[in-house]
């Protein structure tokens, strides 16, 4: 419903590549873990690793997997290899064209966000989007005798189902691309059995992380925008300009993530509404420095690839809804160490910042609690 973008090591995105479909699906996937209480580890930074001396002398698999995460007994590790694979067929690719102003800073100020746009998709000026990409699922092999073959295709479906109804994927989902919707029908009953199954998955190896995605902090608010109010002449653009376009923007995800950004860093109200230890933190310290330590924290940086905590898809036209939708989603925690601070966040709030423009969200899911929804 978005262009998919799939980085290459450059950072253009030439080709939709499994490599970062599978690191998206990986992103996800250590959420629900975590969110089942499960430990995931950190891929960059990961000690897990198929012990083969041990198992070839009891020729038993859990004896290898001792020191193998849940995340990893899935997606592979140092020894293990990935229990999938994925058959992608490329999709149509469409020049990239982003207006850079938002609905919000027309009707108020003007934002200069075209540097930045430049910074970041000057690479590549084409991304994919197509009425129907094609993923094929391949199981490769069991885990073990408790998840065989269709266990493992009913987790990575799963997996799938919740992304399309929570979130969205591939690279750089922070500015708004890869939201998507299954088109084949999945029996529920598998996806019962996914979720059934990632559960005990998790329960394999129990812990906790901090500062990591897990579904418990989960948030995502979705509005509908009505279709009259939302174009825009843009004054300035990146891209190529498509003629049946020419005065027709919506605004981009990036847009809309940046302008709230710059809100966040420069007024203490919607600070305060969003970091409820706010006040106590700016005691005998530059406010300004707060504001700009609770803004790198949300959004990340774009160019040091410190991701983002609060992510905005681009505006998308719902099958059966006839305006365009927004969805803002993430991961955030209720109390976290940060450039020497602990900021504590009360995510709730951050409906009060966005009503100024988008009103009250029409769907908002928090917690593990959404995870069963993509089984009804
Ligand atoms: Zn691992």
């Amino acid at each position: 419903m978005t262009p998919i973008w799939t980085g290459d090591v450059d950072g253009k995105c030439s080709k939709i590549k499994e490599t970062g479909i599978i690191g998206s699906l990986r992103w996800w996937y250590e959420a629900l873990v975590r969110g089942y209480g499960g430990y995931a580890c950190d891929p960059s930074n990961s000690e897990c690793k198929f012990d083969y001396d041990t198992y070839e002398k009891t020729k038993n698999i859990e004896d290898g997997l001792e020191k193998v995460c849940p995340v990893c007994r899935l997606f592979g590790c140092t020894g293990w290899s990935r229990r999938f694979r994925l058959e992608i067929k490329d999709a149509q690719k469409i020049p990239l064209c982003l207006s850079a102003t938002s609905k919000s800073d027309y009707r108020h100020t003007k934002l200069d966000n075209l540097w930045w746009l430049k910074q970041i998709y000057k690479k590549s000026e084409k991304v994919f989007f197509d009425d129907n990409i094609c993923i094929e699922i391949h199981t490769i092999n069991k885990i073990n005798e408790n998840f065989d073959e269709e266990d493992i295709r009913n987790m990575v479906l799963f997996l799938f189902a919740v992304i399309s109804k929570q979130g969205s994927i591939g690279a750089k989902i922070q500015n708004g691309f890869g939201v998507f919707d299954i088109v084949t029908v999945i029996d529920k009953n598998r996806l019962s059995r996914g979720l059934e199954k990632t559960k005990e998955l998790a329960e394999i190896k129990q812990g906790g992380q901090v500062n990591f995605p897990s579904f418990n902090d989960f948030f995502s608010l979705t509005y509908s925008v009505s279709n009259d109010s939302i174009y825009i002449q843009p004054e300035k653009f990146f891209g190529t300009l498509n003629s049946l376009l020419k005065n027709r923007f919506v605004p981009s995800g990036f847009s809309i993530k940046y302008d709230l950004r710059k809100k966040i860093k420069n007024d203490s109200t919607p600070c305060k509404a969003i970091c409820s230890n706010f006040e106590y933190l700016c005691k005998g310290e530059n406010e300004k420095m707060v504001r700009k330590t609770i803004s790198r924290f949300l959004f990340g940086s774009d160019k040091d690839k410190f991701s983002a905590k609060i992510n905005f898809t681009h505006l998308y036209k719902d099958k059966e809804n006839e305006n365009y939708l927004l969805n803002v989603f993430g991961f955030v925690p209720n109390k976290v160490s940060f450039e020497n601070k602990t900021l504590e966040f009360n995510i709730r709030s951050i409906k009060n910042i966005l009503y100024i423009e988008f009103g009250n969200p029409y769907n908002e899911e928090y917690g593990v609690s959404c995870l069963s929804e993509v089984i009804k």
